[in-house]
């Protein structure tokens, strides 16, 4: 079995993928869309997205299945077929990956607030076990548990994860930084709150996804290395602040200006460097030309 955390051991950052709902925009995915049940009905264009990154030079790949939470399905209509879009989507990723490369089962928040009490917690729990099982059987060699927003929902997402497959499981949380210089996510988790809670909850790796760009993302590292000097870090930085330009969301940071801070990054503490909204295959290539 793959291990991304012995990878990490022997001391070289490794670096992941960039955006896939920007990619899959590009490729005729319409706002309203479900980019998940592409898995099925537009595999060769899912492939082409894994495909590409591997081919930029990317130690691994996340898959299609952010939104592959059964009760954001249900938004769709799919619901039913959770198990079968989940595990399409590690397999999609597998072909692409090969046998040397890593394949990251992405799993995303459901947009359900635990703390509302809206949905049954079980039935949360039991679509995060469906969902990983899925991507384990699919082929993913991790589970990666990101844009978490709320830590009961982190947390919990951990616990099914660790309890339905055998994978390492990384856990990413979104922050943002406050008027006051601080960094909190949208339901004001602390960098350090989160280290505890993740850890706790079984997390083997983790760090941040998301932000507001590659300057914070430095920030946000330091603050968790504050707390956590020793468990393995993964950020995927998003490329800035985006900013909509004729209706089109685009993103400030070019792939040299993302890149020429990957270095820092990595002194900083990142073990896995990646990109997330607004990055493209061309920020990895970038990403793979500094620090390999
Ligand atoms: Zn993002």
């Amino acid at each position: 079995m793959r291990s991304l955390l012995k990878a990490i051991e022997k001391g070289q950052t490794l670096i992941s993928d960039g955006a896939w709902g920007t990619f899959l925009f590009e490729l005729g995915l319409e706002n309203g869309d479900c980019p998940e049940i592409w898995n099925l009905t537009r595999r060769q264009d899912v492939l082409h997205v894994a495909k590409s990154y591997i081919d930029a030079g990317a130690d691994m790949v996340l898959t299609n299945s952010f939104g592959g939470h059964p009760i954001k399905l249900d938004h769709y209509g799919f619901k039913d077929k959770a198990y079968e879009i989940n595990k399409a989507a590690a397999g999609i990723s597998r072909e692409a990956a090969g046998d040397d490369k890593f394949v990251l089962g992405s799993i995303g928040p459901t947009g359900v607030v635990l703390m509302m009490g809206e949905v049954p917690e079980e039935e949360i729990y039991e679509g995060f076990c469906l969902q990983a099982k899925a991507l384990e059987e699919g082929g993913a060699d991790a589970i990666l548990i990101e844009t978490m927003m709320e830590l009961e929902e982190g947390v919990m997402a951990i616990k099914a994860a660790k309890a339905s497959t055998n994978l390492e499981i990384i856990s990413t949380f979104f922050f943002d930084k406050t008027v006051h210089g601080y960094y909190r996510t949208m339901m004001g988790v602390s960098p350090e709150q989160m280290v505890r809670a993740v850890k706790e909850a079984g997390a083997d790796i983790i760090g941040a996804n998301c932000g507001v760009g590659m300057d914070q993302m430095i920030e946000v590292v330091q603050a968790i290395r504050k707390v956590d000097p020793k468990t393995p870090v993964l950020v995927h930085s998003n490329a800035g602040m985006p900013v909509i330009v004729d209706g089109k969301t685009t993103y400030p940071e070019s792939p040299e200006e993302m890149a020429g801070k990957v270095k820092k990054l990595a002194e900083c503490g990142a073990n896995v460097i990646g990109g997330c909204c607004g990055t493209s295959p061309a920020h990895i290539r970038e990403f793979v030309k500094v620090l390999k």
